[in-house]
């Protein structure tokens, strides 16, 4: 940066001086010309024919008048008459001479060139006089060239003192520049928010502060993806404890009355006793499983959803549980509106209203009550069964919760039938609600 800033400030004022030096050497050069052409047209005159002949002696004469300058006498014809300085023998015919053609045409005229006879830059200026002769004046003057060469001292003595200026004005502006900037990198490292007190770095650190949020922004999100990975990898982990749990009763009393049976130690009423309890245990087993595998479809259920009648499904359902109704001698009083639909999928509907009706039969009292309530607000489930503590009101519907695992296991339950019922309603984005009264029932509503 520092060196940037540097070789920036070298390099514009190098141009700069530069350009400075051209120019000027440009505009000294044209009126150092323009003087020249007024003092050569002052020069011509002093010219006075009365006292200067047009021969050798006349030229000399009239050039050490004009400080020597070269002095030559042409004829109409460009043939030289004189010169101050040579020989007209040596010197050719003058016609081919911009300044002798231009007098020639206009009365006058003016070259600047290098001096084929004196190779050195001249300025010429030739006066035709009344197209008898001509004379022509003439003095030297530098070249562009020479001016700039003549001025290059003083433009490297400029350029050491710009380099050392540059040097100090690039220790300054990167102090200036660069510590602001400083700052605000060494906040955003230690703040979340950055603040500049110069407005020429605001979007600087608006993008600073832009970055910090998005950071903050993922980060809690990582957070929560985190949290949530190691919920449902506790999640799985409690499942799997579970299951292995409600299997080991069944299978521990499978593999006892088996290895008893196969010790052959068994009187016949124990061996009855034996196979009963073994048969019981399987269903059991295969009930769990069949449970389990339910629950997990459920759970990974990304089906998508359709509209059902509600209504037929409620009604249908209440046909295949009568016999469990009767057995237990329990009055159902229904109050199913028609045509309620819902976007959601048949199976799950039916083991949303299976399973709050067979609770309400389950945990009824015989000759008990169960009433049903569908409209296209809300389903509700009543019975006037054993009712639920408080204590366990929400804990009903995690899994594999039973509120008395005697009575649970006297039912066949596994306390996955309302995990099941909630994890519909969470993914229809219902509500579902129990309010209940020990020994009075309980009153399931699922709001639509
Ligand atoms: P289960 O298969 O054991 O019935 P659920 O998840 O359906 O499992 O119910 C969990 C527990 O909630 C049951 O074991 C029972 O103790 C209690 N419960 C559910 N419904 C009722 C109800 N209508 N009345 C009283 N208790 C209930």
């Amino acid at each position: 940066m520092k060196w940037r800033i540097w070789l920036l400030t070298f390099c514009i004022v190098l141009v700069s001086l530069l350009t400075f030096a051209v120019s000027s050497t440009y505009i000294y050069y044209n009126s150092s010309i323009n003087d020249s052409k007024k003092y050569l047209r002052v020069y011509m005159n002093e010219f006075d024919q009365d006292r200067y002949t047009l021969d050798d002696i006349g030229a000399k004469e009239f050039s050490k008048k004009l400080d020597d300058a070269r002095v030559t006498f042409i004829t109409i014809d460009g043939e030289v008459m004189a010169d101050s300085l040579y020989d007209k023998k040596d010197l050719p015919n003058h016609l081919d001479r911009d300044e002798v053609k231009k007098a020639l045409d206009t009365g006058e005229g003016f070259k600047v060139r290098k001096s084929k006879t004196l190779s050195k830059n001249m300025i010429y200026y030739c006066r035709n006089y009344s197209n008898k002769f001509l004379i022509r004046i003439s003095i030297f003057t530098s070249s562009q060239w020479a001016i700039f060469v003549s001025i290059l001292p003083t433009f490297l003595i400029f350029a050491v003192i710009v380099i050392a200026l540059c040097i100090l004005i690039a220790a300054l502006s990167t102090h200036f520049i660069i510590k602001p900037v400083t700052k605000l990198a060494s906040e955003a490292i230690s703040n979340d928010k950055v603040k500049s007190d110069y407005k020429e770095l605001e979007p600087v650190a608006n993008i600073l502060n832009e970055r910090s949020d998005n950071i903050n922004r993922q980060m809690a999100e990582i957070q929560k993806e985190k949290e949530m990975i190691v919920a449902a990898r506790n999640s799985k982990d409690e499942f799997i404890a579970n299951v292995t749990h409600e299997m080991n009763t069944p299978l521990t009393s499978i593999y006892g009355y088996a290895e008893l049976l196969n010790a052959n130690i068994l009187n016949d009423e124990q061996k009855e006793i034996a196979y009963t309890t073994i048969q019981k245990q399987s269903d059991r087993l295969a009930k769990l499983i069949s449970c389990i595998i339910n629950y997990s479809e459920i759970e990974s259920d990304d089906l998508p959803p359709y509209e059902v009648d509600f209504s037929s499904i409620a009604r249908e359902s209440l046909i295949a549980l009568k016999p469990e109704i009767d057995k237990r001698h329990i009055e159902v009083i229904t109050d199913i509106s028609d045509n309620v639909i819902l976007t959601s999928r048949t199976e799950r509907l039916d083991q949303v209203f299976g399973n709050l009706v067979r609770n309400a039969i389950k945990y009824n009292k015989d000759n008990g009550k169960i009433y049903i309530t569908l409209s296209r607000e809300h389903l509700i489930v009543e019975d006037t069964g054993i009712g639920i503590a408080d204590e366990n009101k929400d804990k009903i519907f995690s899994r594999f919760f039973t509120v008395d695992k005697s009575h649970s296991g006297k039912n066949g339950g596994f306390g996955l039938g309302l995990a099941v019922v909630k994890k519909i309603c969470q993914k229809s984005n219902w509500t579902i609600k129990v309010e209940s009264k020990l020994g009075v029932g309980t009153r399931f509503t699922i709001t639509f």
